[in-house]
């Protein structure tokens, strides 16, 4: 083994190419490229195969990343890819927009060692990748078929992995989603210079091929009520993630040329895949030719702030309250986005918006200083007298995070609790709700987090789902014997 492993301390660390940020900013395709063989097989070579792996405690899923590592080095990348999709139902996806620094890569001893982490996430992108060029990724064929059904409501990460592992076990499976395509915040949320749209279509367009049904355009609580799709199923799986946009209080905030953040990703994203979509012709949830800022400081904040650089904005301005260092967002994407010239007021936010009737002309900010630890132990921002600025804006954008909506309100479900958040009460061992035969996971449980951990969920309540069918199935056998 030593000879094709071990290589951390002779073999650079690597990611595959990133493009230049003069060529990125004119357009909307992915920003690296992929490793040729050589170069994922050299880099998987640096892994140091320690016998208790950080790396696998770090990630949600426990990927089995020494051993897939090991096969990528070895050439054997049918089996890489075999090991990989064991425990990962998207791993091409989470190989492009985990944040590695805070998973896989920052547990890896090799980083920790001072040689650079092994780049986990590009290997595991390029075995998925590869794998689905070679047609190794093939529609679900379940060993047996059951007649028990599943309606899976939501079809982002949480809701498809659960729906992919629910069809695997012989179950029917249906997800319905609002939207048009599946594929949630994967297809609408995040631009596709993170995640090409393709890469979740065929995703989808597999789940199908296996058998899961996809209604489209179908909203719980509009078109049927949670007790409606309970008499349709033997069990339901709620999925359905967080929309509810965190609002700031500052005079003006209201003002047209003021807008949500998932709207105007949504607006970017449809535009992307060739929809009509009348607010982005108008201008208003488009940042051409507008001086811009965006308010916040997490993944959506810099999702938004490369958008509007790509969509031709004159100047683009992040506020966040906070500093660098304690930034939520990746510093990956902070450093993708200062590289592509958007400009960050650390320790700064919006005391009002300036302009009038006819729209928005500016942000006053004012500037704040790090105090003294709050209950979090997290240092509170305050305010710096006299410090107040202005910025030019035409377009504002709110990028302050997301809450659960009013869903037991909305799902005509009163008997369903939820947190003191919002979030879906489960019992964390059976991944049940209040409700008998309702699950749920992903973002609508946890609040609002990654893909990696909607994927743990949905795989996590489709084994509980399987155990409570089973148990339902052996009660109705034992009752009719
Ligand atoms: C802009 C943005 C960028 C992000 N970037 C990253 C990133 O780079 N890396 C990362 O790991 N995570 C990222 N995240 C977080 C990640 O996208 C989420 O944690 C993840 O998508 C949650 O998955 P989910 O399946 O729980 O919910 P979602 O992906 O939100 O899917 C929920 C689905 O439910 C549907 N739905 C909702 N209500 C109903 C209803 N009443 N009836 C029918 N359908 C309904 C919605 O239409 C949607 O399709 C980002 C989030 C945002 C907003
Ligand atoms: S799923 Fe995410 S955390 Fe796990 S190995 Fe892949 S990139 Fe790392």
């Amino acid at each position: 083994m030593a000879e094709r492993m071990l290589k951390f301390a002779s073999v650079t660390p690597q990611t595959p190419p990133k493009r230049g940020a003069d060529e990125r900013r004119g357009d909307f395709h992915e920003i690296y490229a992929d490793f040729i063989e050589a170069k994922a097989a050299e880099q998987a070579s640096r892994c140091s195969q320690c016998g208790v792996p950080f790396c696998q405690t770090h990630c949600p899923l426990h990927n089995n990343i020494p051993d897939w590592l090991k096969m990528t080095a070895e050439g054997r990348l049918e089996e890489a890819y075999a090991l990989s999709s064991a425990t990962s139902t998207l791993p091409e996806v989470c190989g492009r927009i985990c944040p590695q620094d805070r998973l896989c890569e920052g547990g890896c001893v090799t980083e920790q060692a001072g040689f650079g982490a092994i780049t986990i996430g590009a290997v595991e992108r390029f075995i998925n990748d590869h794998a689905w060029e070679r047609g190794w990724v093939q529609p679900i064929r379940p060993a047996r078929e059951r007649a028990q059904s599943v309606g899976v409501v939501g079809a982002g990460p949480a809701g498809l992995s659960a729906a992919d592992a629910l069809r695997s076990a012989g179950y029917q499976v249906s997800v319905y989603d609002r939207y048009d395509r599946p594929g949630g915040l994967l297809m609408y949320g995040i631009p596709s210079f993170k995640l090409e749209k393709q890469v979740v279509a065929r995703r989808t367009e597999r789940l199908a091929e296996g058998g899961v049904v996809f209604k489209q355009g179908f909203e719980l609580g509009r078109d049927a009520s949670l007790s409606d799709l309970r008499a349709r199923h033997d069990a339901v799986l709620l999925a359905t993630g967080v929309y509810k946009a965190r609002e700031i209080a500052c005079p003006g905030i209201g003002s047209p040329g003021v807008v949500k953040a998932l709207d105007y990703l949504i607006a970017s994203n449809r535009t992307g895949l060739g929809d009509r979509v009348p607010e982005f012709q108008s201008g208003a949830l488009n940042a051409a030719g507008k001086d811009v800022v965006v308010i916040g400081g997490g993944d959506t904040a810099m999702d938004c702030v490369r958008t509007a650089v790509r969509q031709g904005a004159r100047s683009v301005t992040c506020l966040y309250r906070r500093d660098r260092a304690n930034m939520p967002g990746s510093m990956r994407e902070v450093a993708n986005a200062e590289e592509e010239g958007v400009r960050f007021e650390w320790l700064a936010a919006p005391r009002s918006i300036l302009g009038d009737s006819a729209g928005v002309t500016g942000v006053r900010a004012l500037r704040m200083r790090l105090g003294a630890p709050d209950s979090t132990g997290r240092q509170a921002p305050e305010e710096v007298e006299g410090a107040d600025f202005d910025l030019p804006a035409g377009l504002v954008i709110k990028a302050l995070g997301f809450d659960p909506e009013d869903v037991a309100t909305l799902w005509g479900a009163p008997d369903l609790k939820v947190s003191r958040w919002g979030s879906l009460r489960v019992d964390l061992t059976t991944m049940m709700t209040s409700l008998p035969g309702v699950f749920a996971a992903g973002d609508i449980v946890r609040g609002a987090s990654l893909v990696v951990w909607a994927i743990r969920d949905g795989l996590d309540a489709a084994a509980a789902i399987g155990r409570w069918l089973e148990g339902r199935a052996a009660l109705s056998k034992m009752a009719a014997e």
